[in-house]
């Protein structure tokens, strides 16, 4: 068996623990005198020697090295408030290695840099984050990479992995903003199997977990390759913070090093600090609570007559529901169907904007904005804001109904909530 690199101290604790108290004594910084990490700000380090400079490098470039006994050099490649991050997010993730970068966008494209040529396919799920849909459209098509859209947990489009140009499967563990919930299990059954007969280059499996976080599933655990994270939404939690994060084996982190190095997205310390001491250490029980107040609004909305439709994982009328009930745990095993609600009213399109603008001028604890995992709830109509880079069209293929409204659940009490709620839907 191989030797942990984890403390027994460590293993012992509870996961909500170890959010808080993370690697203990990291080699990144020495935790021995300070209770909160301190910021560092220095874009470059002494290296001492020729000879230490020389090995700083050469280690670099290797796998996992560097976290044991870093050299560092110059910010763009490591620094300790990152790597101390990553550490962390590692363990949550139950990952061998994670990579920050300043936004989740910089990490899904620098990931799908490393892992594409020209010529190469993505398989893509139906429905995504918009800006990810429009690098997938928009950019990646000019380098002689193409996407086909397909509905992954439809067993139709299995058949498409053996493609010998299929490089990389991509999907949302839970979909923005149709709350799918994608059949991980099955999907990386497939594709090993599909592999396997490949001759070329094997495709991998990219999960963006945004939506779920580390707290409700952790996707290497069911056989995806490389999980995606913005750190921007319910990681860092409140709303100040820009970062994207990716974890998977070893064996990617040297290649995926160096395009980060070389692409250039990473995560500022400061910010890298914020999720590390504020954002982490919260998660669990910014999460728990935030979902109490989503399973409950989901319910409200359920079961009010001018609602036409809602779509939350932890419904029994969710499409998704056993898939969601098998894969969303939080480390202590219960489940997490998660703090995001979607929903579309009965009406025209019409109704939706008198309903949305009366949220936004009219309530209190409701606020019309887009981004998620915040302290505060979010309002927004995915259509026409951040899934706007796609058309009428496509918006029909992706399945996501122009007037869909999605709402990011926060901290306030529940009655607020449907306070406003009731008294805008009362209006129209
Ligand atoms: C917001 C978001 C992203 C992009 O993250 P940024 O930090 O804004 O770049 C990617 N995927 C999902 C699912 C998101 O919600």
């Amino acid at each position: 068996m191989k030797k942990s690199k984890f403390s027994s101290k460590e293993i012992q604790a509870k996961p909500r623990t170890r959010q808080v108290h993370g690697r203990f004594h990291s080699k990144a910084w020495d935790f021995s005198h300070h209770l909160i990490p301190p910021m560092t700000s220095s874009t470059t380090f002494r290296l001492g020697s020729l000879k230490r400079g020389a090995k700083g490098f050469l280690q670099f470039a290797q796998e996992g090295k560097d976290l044991q006994n870093p050299i560092l050099i110059y910010d763009r490649l490591h620094e300790p408030n990152t790597l101390m991050l990553e550490e962390q997010l590692a363990a949550m993730e139950e990952g061998e290695c994670a990579l920050s970068f300043s936004t989740g966008m910089g990490a899904i494209s620098t990931a799908l840099m490393m892992a594409l040529e020209q010529g190469d396919k993505i398989l893509c799920h139906k429905t995504i984050y918009g800006c990810t849909y429009s690098l997938l459209t928009q950019w990646l098509p000019k380098f002689g990479i193409t996407t086909e859209f397909v509905d992954l947990n439809d067993p139709q489009s299995w058949s498409l992995f053996s493609d010998s140009k299929v490089r990389v499967i991509f999907g949302e563990s839970i979909s923005n903003p149709n709350l799918e919930v994608l059949n991980l299990p099955k999907i990386s059954q497939e594709l090993k199997k599909a592999n396997a007969k490949k001759r070329t280059r094997p495709a991998l499996f990219f999960i963006d977990n945004t939506f779920a976080t580390p707290w409700s599933l952790r996707p290497l655990s069911w056989g995806v390759d490389v999980v995606l994270h913005s750190l921007t939404k319910n990681i860092s939690g409140f709303g100040t913070e820009m970062g994207g994060a990716l974890v998977t084996r070893n064996e990617f982190a040297s290649a995926l090093k160096i395009a980060r190095k070389d692409f250039g997205a990473i995560l500022s310390p400061k910010s890298a600090w914020e999720v590390f001491v504020h954002g982490i250490p919260t998660l669990s029980i910014r999460f728990d609570q935030q979902q109490k107040t989503a399973w409950a609004i989901a319910k409200y909305l359920d079961s009010h007559p001018k609602v036409e439709r809602v779509i939350y994982p932890g419904l029994p009328g969710h499409p998704n529901f056993k898939i969601a009930k098998r894969l969303l745990k939080n480390p202590e095993g219960d489940f997490s169907p998660g703090f995001m609600v979607s929903f579309t009213l009965k009406g025209s399109m019409n109704k939706t904007e008198q309903f949305i603008d009366d949220i936004a001028t009219g309530s209190y604890a409701m606020t019309l904005a887009v981004s998620l995992g915040t302290t505060k709830t979010l309002i927004e109509v995915p259509g026409y804001m951040t899934h706007s880079t796609m058309n009428e069209k496509a918006l029909m293929k992706s399945g996501i109904d122009p007037r869909l409204i999605r709402l990011s659940v926060g901290l306030e009490h529940l009655d607020d909530l449907k306070q406003d709620l009731s008294r805008s839907l009362g209006k129209i």
